[in-house]
This record gives C-alpha cells, structure tokens and sequence, in this order.
C-alpha cells in the first residue's frame, strides 16, 4: 500500500523536516502504516518558533484589530464546517475513533471558533480607583507571545481547537505538536487556516515525536505559553521544560472518575451513563467514566445489566457506520491496558466481562469492554488511570459512603451523579473534588462551559468565557496626572 506523504506547516509553507527524517503513522484498525510525516527535530522547532516569533511581531498580525482577529476565527470555523467529512475520515483512519464519534465532534467544532472570535474584541481592561489622587492607573489585557499547543491522540481537532482558537484571539501565534499517532487532522487545521487568510507563521505544525519534538518546544526560550493535554508522566517533563524560561502553564491531565448512582436513579438512563462514561472511545477519554459506585439496593441489577449490555457492544472497524466500539488508538495503549487488567485479576478483582482481545478482528488493537467487581477503593484498578475500555464497580450504601469513595482519589476531572432527589444532587456537586459535575448525564462539551481538573488531574481551565484570558498578559498603566515635580525620589510613592 503506497502511504499518505505528509509535511509540516511552518511559516505558512509546507516542509519536510530538515533532515529528511520521516515516521509512520499506523491505522490502529489494522495495525497498519497508512502516513508517513516529518521527523522534526531541534532544528525544526527552531525554525518554527522563530517564524512564529516574527509573525507575532509582524504589522500583518499585531496590527489586526481584535475584531479583525475574531472575524478571520470566524471563517476558519465555517471552512471547519465545509470541510467536516473529510476531516471526520481522517481522524478516525488516524487514531481509530469511531467515524460516527468523529462526525459528531467534527461537526460540532465550528462552535470553538465561533463562540471564541466573539470573546475577542471582549477583553476590557479596567480602570483602577486608585487611593492616589495625582495617580489615575488602567490594565490592558495584552498577548504573549508565541504558545506551544501538546496534543494527544485521543480526540486531536477538538483538544487543538480549545487552545488555537483562545490563544489567536487574543492575538499570540502558535506552534502546535499533535500526537506522533494522529497528526494528520491537525496539519488539515493548520491548511485551513491559512485558507480562512489568518497570515503565514501564525499557526505552524511541527510534526514528530515527544521526547525530541516535543521536548524542544517546550524548552525553547521564546515560548511565553505551553498548553499541555496528556498524560501525568509527560506532564512532569513538560513542567520541569517550563522552568526554563517560566512559560505559563496550563495541564490537561488524566482521570479516574467516579459514575454514582443511586437506587433512586433512572436506571435505564444510568446504564446509558455508564457505557457513555467508559466504553465510547473504547474508554480512551480523560473523562471516562470508569470508577462505578453503585448503591447496595440496585447494585446486583445494574451489574448484571451493564454486563448484558457491554457484552451486545458491536466492536469493529470504526469506519464502519454500525461499530458501537473501536480499536485501542496505539500498540503501547493496548499493552497497558492488557497489563492493568492483568494486575487487577491478580489482586482480587473479579472479572465479570471482557479481559481479552476479541477474535476474528484481525491484527488491529481491539479489546473487550471489561468490568471488574472491586471491594476495596484502594485496589489499583480503582485508583489508576487505565485509558482503555475497563470499568471497575464498587458497592456504597448511603451519600456518605459514595462521597468518601469518590473523593478517595489522586484525580479530580469529572464526576457522575444519578439520582432524583434534588438536594442530594447539589449536596454531591458541592462535595465532589472535580472539575466537571454531570448530573443525570456524562460527556456533555460545550464550547461555553470550562473544563479541566482539580488535584492531578492538573491545573488550568479551557473553554468558557475565561479562556482567552488564560492566554493574555496583564500590564498595569500608570499615568501622573500632577503638574507638581516628581516628589522625594528615594520614597516609593
Ligand atoms: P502523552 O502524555 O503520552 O502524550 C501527549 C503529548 O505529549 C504527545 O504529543 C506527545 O508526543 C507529547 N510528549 C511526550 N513526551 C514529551 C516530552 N518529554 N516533552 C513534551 N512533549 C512530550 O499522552 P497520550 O498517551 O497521547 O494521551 C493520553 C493521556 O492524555 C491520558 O493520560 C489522558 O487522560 C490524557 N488526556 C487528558 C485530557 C484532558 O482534557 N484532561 C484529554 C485527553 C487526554
């Protein structure tokens, strides 16, 4: 099969790395090579941050007005929407996303950029009621500089697209380092823009691995910004990059959240919870629902149904329209996922369904949707993070067993609540140490509501009316409005 050939987008052009270097992307659905793509390395990033650091101090963008900014996000959202199919294909060939999951997100990211270009020309300033009177004092919300966006491979337009479209509209440029398992959609952005006429060097793909790619972007002096989705380990090297030169920092990390539901839940909609929470995206979500807390009363019903129904879940080609789960997105996830399985077996956890690869799938990285019956929330498949199509169910007998069990966690990213009774769902939202609260639903994403985490699950939030903030400076403007000479030089006024 002759594979796809991909380049880099660097200063608006499209270039191989210097060195020639190149790597494959697999179709995680057949384990095959599909695309190939620019290795790029410190010379690479180099020129891309470069570039982005010129286009940042270029008339062409800095002499955009904020509005002017928002319009051009504006047709950037609209040519998404024109382009939703093929984007839709290329994601799903890419990180082996279900295509009715990829339309869905795809259709819906056109809202990122529209909802954004409008928060655009909305940064005010304030005036300060200094206690001064010869002082009068007002703060800008200015840009920083050049960003670098680390993407990872499990939903890669949309975790791109909180952070490219926030960080233009507050007038930065942007190096962007999507997944070495799924840059293909983010190079499609990136065309695009320059299409929507947002000016070359704006926006900029390096293409490559994390350790070389990723690593010298992070550290590279003239990044005033990194926003970082991924795992908790890189994380770590991305912090320690960052104190280089004390680029701001926001981390999207993972999760192990708890799904509660109560005897006086809706089951029918919960069960439809729980299989959202864990087996859409084959579990592969940082909100994945995959801690289960079951109240004592319904507990051996709701189990024995979420077996019944995860073992109907059609897994297949995720192309393919009917698929309800696809493949593992890489090699290495499927060996984590086999090897958690294989240490909760070993500690007591009983297996109720899954626990294996399927047969007849072919070479491609598929397995079960699993579940695990727990006793203890200490155990580690109750405590890690497993990226994967594996739930582990606990039994709780009242709110204050389930809020224990749920706080009883390193994470804090998203948090389920089932029930009718009104005051326990407030009393739960309140109590719960997460980030996201979702009552009677899960894996709800709105361009106007903000996510991100509490505890490891990291720092920093995206989407919603702050998040141009987050990636603007704020300067203070002091003027002296006395006539009189400037006072005692060695006081501070
Ligand atoms: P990962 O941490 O392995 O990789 C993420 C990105 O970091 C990739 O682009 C990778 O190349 C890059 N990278 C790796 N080493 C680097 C280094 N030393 N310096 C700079 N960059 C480096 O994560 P993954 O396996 O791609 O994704 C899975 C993880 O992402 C899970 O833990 C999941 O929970 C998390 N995640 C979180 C969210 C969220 O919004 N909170 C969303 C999706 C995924």
């Amino acid at each position: 099969m002759t594979l796809a050939r991909f380049q880099m987008c660097i200063g608006g052009e499209w270039v191989d790395a210097l060195s020639g270097k190149t790597f494959e992307s697999l179709n995680p659905a057949t384990a095959q090579a599909w695309a190939e793509l620019p290795d790029a390395d410190e010379a690479d990033v180099e020129r891309a941050v470069q570039v982005a650091q010129q286009a940042f101090d270029s008339p062409a963008w800095r002499g955009l007005t904020a509005t002017a900014r928002g319009k051009l996000l504006r047709r950037l959202g609209d040519l998404i929407a024109e382009n939703k199919e093929h984007l839709a294909q290329l994601e799903s060939r890419d990180n082996g996303k279900l295509i009715r999951e990829t339309r869905g997100q795809v259709s819906y990211l056109p809202e990122f950029f529209h909802y954004t270009a409008g928060l655009a020309d909305k940064l005010e300033g304030g005036t300060l009621p200094l206690d001064k009177p010869d002082l009068f004092a007002y703060t800008v919300h200015e840009a920083m500089g050049v960003v670098a966006a680390i993407i990872p491979w499990n939903s890669p337009l949309y975790l791109t697209a909180i952070k490219l479209a926030p960080a233009l509209a507050a007038g930065n440029t942007i190096v962007i380092k999507p997944s070495e398992h799924a840059s293909a959609t983010i190079l499609e952005l990136a065309r695009l823009a320059l299409e929507a006429g947002i000016p070359p060097g704006v926006v900029n793909v390096v293409t490559g691995y994390g350790p070389s790619t990723g690593a010298a972007l992070t550290r590279h002096p003239l990044i005033r910004k990194i926003a970082f989705t991924g795992g908790a380990a890189t994380a770590r090297h991305v912090v320690r990059s960052s104190a280089e030169n004390f680029a701001k920092l926001s981390l999207e990390l993972g999760g192990k959240s708890p799904n509660i539901i109560f005897a006086d839940a809706d089951l029918d909609s919960a069960i439809n919870g729980a299989i959202a929470g864990i087996y859409a995206a084959s579990g592969q979500s940082c909100v994945s629902g995959s801690r289960l807390l079951v109240q004592d009363e319904i507990y051996d019903e709701f189990v024995s149904r979420l077996v019944e129904r995860a073992q109907r879940i059609r897994i297949g080609n995720p192309q393919e329209d009917n698929s309800e789960m696809g493949p593992m997105a890489t090699a290495q996830q499927l060996a984590v996922v086999e090897g958690l399985v294989a240490d909760a077996i070993a500690e007591g956890a009983r297996l109720r369904t899954g626990g294996k690869r399927p047969a007849n799938l072919g070479e491609g990285w598929f397995y079960e949707p699993t579940l695990f019956e727990c006793d203890r929330n200490s155990m580690k498949i109750m405590q890690e993070e497993v990226f994967g199509p594996v739930a582990s169910v606990i039994r709780f007998k009242d709110e204050a067993e389930a809020l224990a069990i749920a706080n009883d966690s390193q994470f804090g990213l998203a948090a389920g609540i089932w029930t009718r009774d009104l005051g326990r769902a407030h009393r739960l939202a309140r109590d719960v140490r997460s980030g996201i609260i979702w009552v009677n639903t899960y894996r709800a994403v709105s361009a106007m509501a903000p996510i991100g985490g509490f505890k490891n699950s990291g720092y920093g939030r995206e989407s919603g009316i702050d998040s141009v903030l987050a990636y603007t400076e704020l300067k203070t403007v002091w003027i002296n409005l006395s006539q009189a000479p400037m006072p005692d030089p060695f006081v501070m006024r």
